[in-house]
């Protein structure tokens, strides 16, 4: 009997990052917005990295980006990812300033550049909805 696939590990909501998996789930891409400085906050965190403000509100964004800089894996770092072996590992400047740790899906990983324009792309699992990208 062969073995089931393992599973990829994904990311728990925690109480500062529930408000935005919940609103992936509806496919709205929501960040913290500082309410003293305007600098928008990922991941979701009590304090502000500018200015230390506990202040904010959730602000709805706008799901587009650019790549900053990306990496293809070919070795196995976990089992529950052999199966997309090789896989894209991409670091996507969101229009409104932070970084996400991403993958692009939709192109090729000899086809992404860095400066590409991407567009948020949900991959809905059964507890959590993630936010992938794929180009404009
Ligand atoms: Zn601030």
């Amino acid at each position: 009997m062969a073995d089931a696939p393992t599973e990829k590990p994904l990311p728990e909501p925690d109480e500062a990052s529930q408000p935005f998996w919940d609103s992936a789930e509806r496919g709205e891409f929501m960040l913290m917005k500082c309410s003293d400085c305007g600098a928008f906050r990922l991941p979701s965190r009590q304090h502000c990295d500018r200015c230390l403000s506990t202040e904010y509100t959730w602000e709805r964004a706008s799901g587009r980006g650019t790549v900053r800089t990306f990496g293809i894996m070919h070795q196995r770092y976990h089992p529950g990812f052999v199966p997309d072996l090789p896989y894209n590992v991409t670091i996507v400047e969101l229009d409104e300033g932070p970084r996400l740790p991403t993958n692009l899906v939709g192109v090729s990983n000899a086809a992404i550049r860095v400066g590409m324009p991407v567009v948020v792309d949900w991959e809905r699992h059964s507890d959590v909805t993630l936010p992938k990208f794929r180009p404009v």
